[in-house]
């Protein structure tokens, strides 16, 4: 070991220490992205199921690992999830600005996902708490056709010297990406850029128009949050709140119509 790698990896970390101080005093917030203790990252659907479709490529085999634990670390700051954009800083050897571009989802195929999941997802809080059977499963999951973006519709962009198409500070906001989906689900789809509700108000229609047969959706009870076991106040955004609060009554009076007009018995 060369007799100056300590005092330079010394001298690096506090020149992050002052550079991430000097931003703070211009008032500048640095926010770190929470990584839970345990072996796990995300625990929830979206968020397990982004983390899971990254890891199930090749591309990325070799790099995420890296990115893990530079999320663990604490490294990772000031996430901001946009339609089709992510943001954040990540503390490496220096402080790196990573954006991650993410090409818009295909109308056609959202089309296509809309008509595949029709009237299959009961309510927006299955969808956002990842209810759903296993049909919709397997659509929205597809690796072809599905709601997740390939590789090669990811690109990441990061101010480290690091060359590779993944770097490890890239790799760590990724995973924070993963963990911001647990929290607040409807970021997924603010990402991809689709209305979710376009999901669900499928399914309303479908109630409306009565299928043979079908089970309408009837939420009868005011307190969504204890029927689903999901404590809303964590789990979902003030705007996610408000979109269920309107939605769910349409819902409802969709149901109760379709109930009227089947016959009794
Ligand atoms: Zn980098």
């Amino acid at each position: 070991m060369a007799w100056w790698s300590y005092s330079d990896s010394q001298d690096s970390k506090d020149d992050l220490q002052r550079e991430i101080a000097r931003r703070k005093k211009k008032g500048e917030a640095f926010v770190p992205v929470e990584a839970p203790k345990g072996s796990k990252l995300a625990v929830k659907f979206w968020g397990q199921s982004w983390q899971h479709h990254l890891e199930s490529y090749a591309d990325y085999e070799s790099r995420l690992p890296r990115g893990r634990s530079y999320l663990r670390k604490g490294n990772v700051y000031n996430l901001s999830i946009d339609k089709g954009v992510v943001t954040a800083q990540v503390a490496g050897q220096s402080l790196y600005d990573v954006s991650i571009k993410i090409s818009p989802m295909k109308p056609a195929l959202w089309q296509n996902i809309q008509k595949q999941c029709a009237g299959q997802i009961g309510s927006l809080l299955d969808l956002l708490g990842g209810k759903v059977g296993d049909g919709v499963l397997r659509v929205i999951t597809d690796r072809e056709q599905g709601l997740f973006p390939a590789p090669k519709e990811i690109k990441t962009i990061c101010t480290c010297p690091d060359w590779a198409d993944l770097c490890k500070h890239a790799a760590a906001v990724l995973y924070a990406i993963g963990l911001k989906f647990d929290a607040e689900p409807e970021l997924f789809f603010k990402l991809r850029g689709v209305n979710y509700e376009e999901l669900v108000s499928q399914a309303a229609d479908a109630v409306a128009q009565g299928p043979a047969g079908g089970d309408a959706v009837i939420i009868a009870n005011e307190d969504i949050s204890s029927m689903f076991g999901i404590d809303m106040g964590d789990a979902l955004s003030p705007e996610a709140e408000a979109t269920l609060k309107s939605v769910v009554p349409k819902v409802r009076k969709a149901a109760k119509k379709s109930a009227r007009k089947r016959p009794a018995g």
